[in-house]
C-alpha cells in the first residue's frame, strides 16, 4: 500500500493515526504524545502490518525541529539568552558530563568498550528540543526565567551535540589506532585539534554571517515584500527564510537544523510586527511536531522490552533520575530556587532527536553495539512518555508547597477539583485581556465571582491574591461543574476562541437553564454560533473598537453598541448585546 507515493501515505498514516490515539489518550486523561508515539509503533517496521516509510518521516520529524525552534528564536533575545548563560552553559556541561559518565559505567558493566560507552552516555544527556519545547509551551513556560534558562541549556546541548557529530569520526580513528596497537600518537591530537578547529571556525562564521548580513538582510526582504501587499507571499516569505537559512546553515556551515533555525527566529525577533506576523505563519508547526512523536515511536521495537528489560530500567533511569538530579543541584548551586530547578530537572528528563543521531553516527563508525542503539530508542520512548507525568507531579508538588486552596487544579491530566460553595456568583472564564478587567470590576464591587483560566501563571497569581481560581480548560464539564455553574448566577465567557466558548456555553446552559451568559466574538459568524449554543449576550470586541474609534471622532450618536467607559455597577448592568 502506498509503495508509489511514500511521503503522502507516510503524513496521511502518521497524522490520521496520531488523531486516533492523540484522541484516544486525551479522553483517558493522559498526554496526546502518548497516543502520538502509539501511533508511531504501530506503523513502524517492528510491529506487524503496514509500515510506513521511516526515513521520510525522519525528514518530516526534522521540518518539526526546525519550525519549533524558529518559533522559539521568535520570542528569544540575545540579551536573554546571555543574561542566562551563567547558569545555562556551566549547568549543561555538567549535566552533559554526570549523563556521560552514567552512561559510560553501564556501557562498561555490559562489557562494551570504552567509546562505545562515552557514545551511549553522551546520548544520554542531551534533551529533545520538541519534547522540552512542548512541554513548556504547553505550560507557557517559555517566557519565564525557568523557561529561559532550559532553552539556553537546550541551546548549549545543542552546540555540544554539533561538536560531537563532527568530532567522533577523528576520535574513533584514534581508538581504532589505539586498539591496533599503535598507541595514541600525537598525530591524533592534531587532527582532533584541527577537527574541533575548523568545527567552531563554521560555527563563528555562521554567527558572523547571520549578525551582519542576516540582520540586514532579512528585515530588508520582509519590508520589500510586505509592501507587494500580498499576505501569502509575506506568509511565504517568513517561511522560506526559517527553511532557508536553517538547511543553510546545516549545508554550509554543518550547523545543526535546530540551530540554524532558532539564529533565523533571533533575527526576526527584533521587530515586534515581523514577530507576529511570523507566529501566524506557523500552524505548520504542530502538525509536525506531531509527526516527530510519530517518527520516535516508529524507531521503538518492543522486543527489546524482553530480552534486556534491566538495561531498559538503568538507561531510563540515568535519563529521568540520573540527569535530573544532577540538574537540580547544578542550577540550586547557582542560586535559582526551587521551583527554578525542579521544572528545569524535568524538562530535560528526557532524550530524543539529538540522541538518534549521536546512536546512528556511533553504530555507522562501528564503535556502539546495535544493542545500546536499541537501548536509547527505548529510554527515549519511555522517558517521552513519563515526562508529562513529571511535569504533573511537579505542579501537584507545588501546588501542596503553596498551600493553596483545594480550587486550584495543577494540570488537565489532574482529578478534577473540589467545587466551589460559591452560590449566585459569576463565573469569568479566561483571565487575560478581558475577563481581568471584569474581574478587577467585579472585585471592586465585592460581587462574588471565581475565575477558570488555563494558564499556570495567572492561576497562581490569583490564587495568591485570594481570589478563587480553577486551574484548567472550561470546555472541560468537571472544570465547569467545580465551578458550581449550576448556582451561578452569570457567566462571562472571556475567551478569544468561539468554537471553545460555544462549547463551554452549551454545557453551562446544559448544567443551568438559568445562567445569564455573556460571551465574547470577533467575527459576526461567531456570534451567531454561540447564540444558538446558548450565549445570551455577545460582545464582537471589533464593533466595540469601532464605536469607541467613532466616539472620537463623531461625537456619542455613533449608531452602534456604545463603549461603557466604566464597568456598570448595577446588578444587572447593560450589556450592549449584539444578539439577544
Ligand atoms: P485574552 O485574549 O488576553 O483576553 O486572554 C484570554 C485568556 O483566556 C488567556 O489567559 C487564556 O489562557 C484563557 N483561556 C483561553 N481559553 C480558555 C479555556 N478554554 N479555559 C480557560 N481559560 C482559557
Amino acid at each position: 500500500m502506498g509503495h508509489e507515493t511514500p511521503l503522502i501515505t507516510t503524513i496521511v498514516a502518521g497524522l490520521g493515526l496520531a488523531f486516533l490515539f492523540g484522541a484516544a489518550a486525551n479522553r483517558l486523561r493522559l498526554s496526546p504524545l502518548i497516543g502520538y508515539l502509539i501511533a508511531g509503533v504501530i506503523i513502524g517496521p517492528a510491529t506487524p502490518g503496514f509500515t510506513a516509510d521511516i526515513e521520510i518521516a525522519g525528514e518530516l520529524a526534522e521540518i518539526g525541529v526546525i519550525l519549533l525552534m524558529f518559533g522559539v528564536g521568535l520570542h528569544f533575545s540575545f540579551s536573554e539568552l546571555l543574561a542566562v548563560r551563567r547558569v545555562a552553559v556551566p549547568g549543561a556541561v555538567g549535566q552533559i558530563a554526570i549523563a556521560t559518565l552514567l552512561g559510560t559505567a553501564l556501557g562498561l558493566a555490559f562489557g562494551w568498550s570504552l567509546g562505545a560507552g562515552l557514545i551511549f552516555g553522551f546520548s544520554l544527556s542531551v534533551a529533545s528540543t520538541v519534547v522540552l519545547l512542548r512541554a513548556l509551551q504547553d505550560r507557557r513556560l517559555i517566557d519565564t526565567d525557568r523557561g529561559r534558562i532550559a532553552v539556553g541549556w537546550l541551546i548549549v546541548e545543542d552546540l555540544a551535540t554539533v561538536l560531537a557529530l563532527v568530532l567522533l569520526p577523528a576520535i574513533a580513528a584514534t581508538f581504532a589506532e589505539i586498539a591496533d596497537g599503535n598507541g595514541f600518537a600525537a598525530a591524533d591530537l592534531r587532527v582532533l585539534a584541527i577537527a574541533l578547529g575548523i568545527t567552531l571556525g563554521k560555527l563563528a562564521a555562521f554567527a558572523l554571517v547571520m549578525f551582519f548580513v542576516g540582520r540586514r538582510v532579512i528585515p530588508w526582504i520582509l519590508h520589500v515584500v510586505a509592501h507587494s501587499g500580498s499576505r501569502e507571499l509575506f506568509r511565504l516569505a517568513v517561511l522560506a527564510i526559517a527553511l532557508g537559512i536553517a538547511f543553510g546553515a546545516v549545508s554550509l556551515f554543518g550547523v545543526s537544523f535546530a540551530l540554524g533555525a532558532f539564529f533565523a527566529g533571533v533575527i526576526l525577533n527584533e521587530s515586534p510586527l515581523s514577530q507576529r506576523a511570523a507566529q501566524e505563519s506557523l500552524p505548520l508547526r504542530d502538525a509536525f511536531a506531531v509527526l516527530f512523536f510519530v517518527s520516535v515511536g516508529m524507531l521503538f521495537d518492543p522486543a527489546i522490552l524482553i530480552s534486556n528489560p534491566l538495561g531498559v530500567l538503568a538507561t531510563v533511569a540515568i535519563i529521568v533520575v540520573g540527569k535530573s538530579v544532577g540538574a537540580y543541584f547544578i542550577v540550586r548551586a547557582f542560586g535559582r530556587s526551587d521551583a527554578t530547578a525542579m521544572t528545569i530537572s524535568v524538562s530535560l528528563a528526557q532524550i530524543g532527536e539529538f540522541s538518534f543521531i549521536l546512536a546512528a553516527l556511533g553504530l555507522r563508525l562501528e564503535i556502539l553495539p546495535k544493542e545500546a542503539q536499541d537501548l536509547i530508542l527505548a529510554g527515549a520512548m519511555i522517558s517521552i512518555v513519563i515526562n508529562p507525568f513529571l511535569f504533573t507531579w511537579l505542579d501537584r508538588r507545588r501546588t501542596a508547597q503553596e498551600g493553596e486552596q483545594a480550587a486550584v487544579e495543577p494540570e488537565p491530566e489532574e482529578a478534577p477539583p473540589e467545587t466551589s460553595t460559591l452560590t449566585g456568583h459569576a463565573i469569568i472564564v479566561g483571565y487575560g485581556r478581558v475577563g481581568s478587567l471584569i474581574g478587577d470590576a467585579l472585585e471592586s464591587e465585592h460581587r462574588p465571582f471565581l475565575v477558570i483560566e488555563d494558564r499556570n501563571d495567572a492561576t497562581q497569581a490569583l490564587a495568591k491574591r485570594g481570589v478563587q481560581v480553577i486551574h484548567g480548560n472550561a470546555a472541560r464539564s468537571d472544570i465547569l461543574a467545580a465551578a458550581n455553574v449550576g448556582a451561578a448566577r452569570r457567566l462571562f465567557i472571556a475567551i478569544p476562541e468561539a468554537f471553545e466558548a460555544g462549547q463551554i456555553a452549551e454545557q453551562a446552559r446544559e448544567a443551568n437553564p438559568k445562567i445569564e451568559i455573556i460571551a465574547r466574538a470577533h467575527y459576526d459568524d461567531e456570534i451567531e454560533h454561540l447564540v444558538q449554543h446558548g450565549a445570551d449576550h455577545v460582545i464582537m470586541g471589533e464593533r466595540e473598537i469601532a464605536a469607541g474609534m467613532l466616539k472620537y471622532a463623531l461625537g456619542k450618536d455613533t449608531g452602534l453598541p456604545e463603549e461603557p467607559s466604566e464597568p456598570s455597577s448595577s446588578p444587572d448592568p447593560r450589556v450592549p448585546s449584539t444578539a439577544t
